[in-house]
């Protein structure tokens, strides 16, 4: 496994138990290693320090190798070189060093960042060019002050959401809405050794093991489907105010005469009503004590509930 991001960490400790039992039958359970090759000085170097003591027991409890300080210099086809010369024997080679906007982003003359997103306003409008709106893993939007969005499901929803409803309003004449996603939290699976689920920027370790494991379930096996079936649930869902806590359009409204055109939003401004997420997880928030934050405008605290499919 190359690269010890999410999508590397999660592979890895799903696949050492999994190539054990497609190899069991054969007898050969214990010739499987699993290797996950790291260029930095430590695990998840983009996570930050939050959530790396899980995700480190959970690789050694799992009998996941991990090598550090390992840049690859070249595939072949049984073999792995490290630049240091060092070469790992592979039958299979995953690659997950690095995600990329897709590249006809390039076509649009505007700025992106080191991922080849576009730069975009509030209103996810691109920079210099106000008739294209990006979204997705395509979009550099502003999460929260200081804070670019990831490219994850999490903001991607969002993003489409609000995109969406204004390059829709762009062209009726009717008033757009200023891109603000629920608070970031991460839910990373970490295969046999449960999960671990941060919240904020800083990930700070809300829960991990089963606890977040039925959370990481509930994520992938049922909230992140949208009700394709259900075309007014779907038009309801798709209604940037549902990420907020509620389609109410005076909300809306409010939040985005707040804000001048162009103009980056200065503060997570949650809009008061109750969100329509499942109570079950409102009532898992609750229980791990998750304060969420207020807006002074809007009078008292509210709950904000982040969304259920969300989570990295
Ligand atoms: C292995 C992996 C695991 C991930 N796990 C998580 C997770 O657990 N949680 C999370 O929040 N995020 C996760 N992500 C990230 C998440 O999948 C993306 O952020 C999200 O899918 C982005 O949505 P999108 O609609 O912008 O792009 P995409 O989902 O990539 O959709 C783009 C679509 O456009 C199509 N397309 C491309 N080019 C063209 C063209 N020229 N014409 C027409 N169609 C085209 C593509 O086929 C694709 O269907 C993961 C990503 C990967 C790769």
């Amino acid at each position: 496994m190359v690269g010890s991001g999410f999508t590397g960490l999660e592979m890895a400790a799903e696949l050492r138990d999994r190539l054990r039992a497609v190899a069991a039958p054969h007898g050969a359970a214990d010739e499987v290693r699993v290797v996950l090759l790291e260029r930095d000085t430590a695990i998840g170097p983009g996570l930050g320090a939050g959530p790396r003591p899980v995700i480190a027991e959970a690789l050694d409890r799992l009998g996941v190798e991990t090598v550090l300080g390992a840049t690859v210099a070249a595939v072949t086809e049984d073999t792995v070189r490290l630049t240091d010369g060092t070469r790992i024997p592979a039958r299979l080679v995953v690659w997950t060093a690095g995600m990329r906007a897709h590249p006809l982003t390039e076509q649009i003359p505007a700025a992106r960042d080191r991922l080849g997103r576009l730069a975009v306003d509030a209103y996810l409008r691109v920079d210099g060019v106000p008739q294209v709106y990006a979204a997705g893993d395509t979009a550099a939007a502003t999460a929260e002050p200081g804070r670019v969005v990831m490219q994850s499901c999490q903001h991607a929803i969002p993003l489409c959401r609000h995109a969406g409803h204004n390059a829709a309003a762009d062209l009726l004449g009717a008033p757009q809405t200023v891109f603000a996603p629920a608070p970031y939290v991460t839910c990373m699976d970490l295969g046999g050794a449960g999960a671990v689920f941060t919240t904020g920027w800083e990930r700070t370790v809300a829960l991990a093991g089963a606890e977040a494991k039925t959370l990481k379930r509930n994520i992938t096996e049922r909230w992140i489907y949208p009700p394709v079936h259900d075309a007014p649930e779907l038009m309801r869902q798709a209604d940037p105010g549902y990420v907020n806590g509620g389609s109410e359009r005076a909300d809306r409204d409010a939040l985005v005469a707040s804000r001048t055109a162009n103009q980056r939003y200065s503060q997570p401004c949650w809009g008061p009503a109750r969100s329509r997420i499942s109570s079950s997880l409102e009532r898992e928030f609750f229980r791990i004590g998750l304060r969420l934050p207020r807006c002074a405008a809007y009078g008292p605290p509210v709950r904000r509930a982040v969304r259920p499919y969300a989570m990295r």
